[in-house]
């Protein structure tokens, strides 16, 4: 799944083993929560490097989906989203950015600098191949770029705050999730949206939570837009941790929001997608305790998720899973940035 968003998602993912344990002790939850809950928070900040932007037609000033972005050196290009938008993660340094799209003039805008923060702003607009050849020497689509520096909320500062922790540690069966889900988004429905991929091989619906300030809506591009990041957990079914995790990231967000700088800042920053459970079937076979008997591991066909999304060296003969698919499907409607899939136990 994680090279599957990189190639074909414009998504840079990564796969995070939470836990030594696979399905621990609900006595040990909270300590989970804690080890991991300052790295939960960071990773989806990082959502916010690099370089983000528009792309426009230089003449009607109409916004280009689908351009293509190339980073001179870095062999892996980004397209624009729905609204020309982008949002290409990179660590600070400087850059060669080159935009292309199908009738117009490609467009290469040099030394832009990143820096460590938010992202450097660079919007580009592209000249239309039938206006140029109307214009004799043209030759210079050059441009410098300046950037602008995010408005950020400033972190750490003097105040005594003490943001608010979960409560609520336990393991969650599908229908404790279900209502702990709903139960969420009833109580904080302006910064929660509750949605379905669709449902798994027994049926269970493939739960998101979107949190954000504006929920339901993609917010595109400059200093006013939003990145969109995602949190998948509990793929393999026995790996519970992650989804755990989850809950209480969906719990601290909520209860946080427009008290706590950090909290505010990057829900009224970002759209935050968090999917506790990829694999329900598979979790409600799992059993507590366990640390590698793999029962619970693979959806109710007995596929492993993990190794049933199309490679692009091996030929995936296995048919394609209702979870697979809702997930695949879930990649194409939104311009995720950056994500993370929330394994636990080392597998
Ligand atoms: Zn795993």
């Amino acid at each position: 799944m994680q090279d599957y968003n990189y190639i074909w998602a414009n998504c840079f993912e990564i796969t995070l083993e939470l836990s030594c344990c696979k399905y621990p002790p609900a006595s040990q939850l909270r300590q989970e929560w804690e080890n991991n809950r300052e790295s939960l928070i960071t990773l989806i900040e990082k959502v916010h490097i690099g370089i983000k932007g528009f792309v426009t037609d230089s003449v009607t000033g109409a916004e280009l989906e689908n351009a293509t972005i190339s980073v001179a050196g870095i062999n892996h290009n980004i397209t624009t989203g729905r609204f020309g938008d982008f949002h290409r993660l990179l660590v600070p340094g400087t850059y060669n950015l080159t935009v292309v799209s199908p009738g117009y003039m490609p467009l290469t805008i040099n030394d832009i600098i990143v820096k460590e923060g938010p992202a450097t702003e660079v919007d580009f607009a592209l000249r239309p191949t039938a206006v140029v050849s109307l214009i004799p020497d043209t030759t210079e689509t050059i441009a410098t770029a300046s950037s602008v520096a995010l408005l950020n909320v400033p972190r750490g500062t003097s105040s005594s705050h003490e943001p608010i922790q979960p409560k609520d540690f336990h393991h969650h069966h599908f229908p404790d999730m279900e209502i702990f889900l709903r139960r969420f988004a009833n109580e904080y429905p302006n910064i929660t949206r509750l949605y379905s991929l669709g449902k798994s091989v027994e049926s269970r619906e493939l739960y998101v939570m979107e949190i954000s300030d504006n929920p339901g809506v993609h917010e595109p591009g400059n200093w006013y837009g939003e990145p969109e990041f995602k949190y998948i957990g509990n793929m393999h079914g026995n790996e519970v941790v992650g989804r755990e995790l989850l809950l209480n990231l969906i719990e601290y967000l909520c209860k946080n929001f427009g008290t706590d700088p950090e909290v505010t800042d990057l829900v009224r920053s970002t759209r935050i997608h968090l999917m506790p459970s990829m694999n329900p079937d598979g979790y409600e076979k799992s059993q507590e305790g366990d640390s590698g008997s793999g029962i619970g591991r693979n959806n109710s066909n007995n596929f492993d998720l993990n190794r049933n999304f199309p490679d692009q060296f091996v030929q995936i003969t296995d048919p394609t899973q209702p979870e697979t698919i809702a997930v695949m499907s879930w990649m194409k409607s939104y311009p995720f940035v950056l994500s993370a899939n929330l394994h636990g136990g080392c597998e």
